[in-house]
């Protein structure tokens, strides 16, 4: 007998923003791509995260539930469709966002992944002003582009959060720049002078203090690895060992600093 489909049954809407249990609790939806170097299905590379550095071996998002199959393949289709159909992608993102379930609302975009070039970012900013309803937000590592493109000219409705542990640290100002640390624990973040964002993620960007302290994931081989440092701090680290090795300088005179 021939499958019959009902007239009035529609296919279930297929969302291209997500909600996890943490961003549920306080109304976000979420834009996720996959972190760092992932494989494709034509069995090339690609980075995700240009200015990822010492986050790189401590992410989260490299671990856990983030590298389930269906997981990791649904946000490779994400990053499929803003790098390889960036049009449709827009315009898929732009009709969503248009629906009344996002009024009001906050995105968060990229709680894996990055801006990983200047063309998705542009779009980002275009979809922004399309849909002026909703809010967007971000941490991110990609300062220079940042400060090139999105630094005194963004949209309305996008706040962002520098993050540490990134190649371009050092392109931040401390003291003034929004910026995130991933510190060891809550006790660690507090005695560094960084406010606490646990109780929700949106005071990345809303809360009064400019020095973000985020907690470790409680992922114990993470955990053992990032010891008593800071993400910022390992990269602090990292960018001095690479200096060293440029200029030349004997091990011993880099130490002296
Ligand atoms: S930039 Fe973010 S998502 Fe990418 S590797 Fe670093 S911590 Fe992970």
């Amino acid at each position: 007998m021939a499958e019959t489909t009902s007239p009035t049954k529609r296919s279930p809407r297929k969302w291209l923003l997500t909600q996890n249990s943490d961003l549920r609790r306080i109304g976000v939806y979420n834009w996720t791509l996959p972190a760092f170097v992932v494989t494709l299905p034509d069995g090339s590379n690609f980075n995700v995260c240009p200015q990822a550095g010492a986050c790189a071996k401590l992410c989260y998002a490299r671990v856990g539930t983030y590298r389930f199959k269906n997981v990791l393949a649904a946000h490779i289709r994400n990053l499929l469709l803003c790098r390889d159909s960036p049009k449709e992608f827009e315009e898929r993102m732009t009709e969503e966002l248009s629906h009344r379930r996002y009024e009001g609302k906050w995105i968060r975009l990229h709680d894996s992944g990055e801006f990983f070039s200047d063309e998705y970012l542009l779009t980002w900013m275009r979809i922004m002003d399309s849909v002026p309803a909703v809010g967007y937000y971000c941490y991110t590592k990609e300062v220079s582009r940042f400060k090139r493109l999105v630094e005194n000219q963004q949209p309305d409705n996008f706040l962002w959060c520098y993050s540490l542990g990134g190649k371009e640290d050092h392109l931040l100002d401390l003291e003034t720049d929004r910026h995130a640390d991933v510190f060891p624990d809550l006790e660690a973040l507090i005695s560094a002078g960084y406010s606490d964002q646990s109780e929700s993620d949106l005071l990345s960007v809303l809360g009064d203090s400019p020095l973000v302290g985020i907690p470790a994931n409680r992922i114990k081989h993470l955990l053992k690895k990032q010891g008593q440092e800071t993400f910022g701090s390992l990269q602090r680290a990292q960018d001095a060992k690479l200096a060293a090795k440029n200029s030349g300088a004997p091990r011993e005179l880099t130490l002296a600093h």
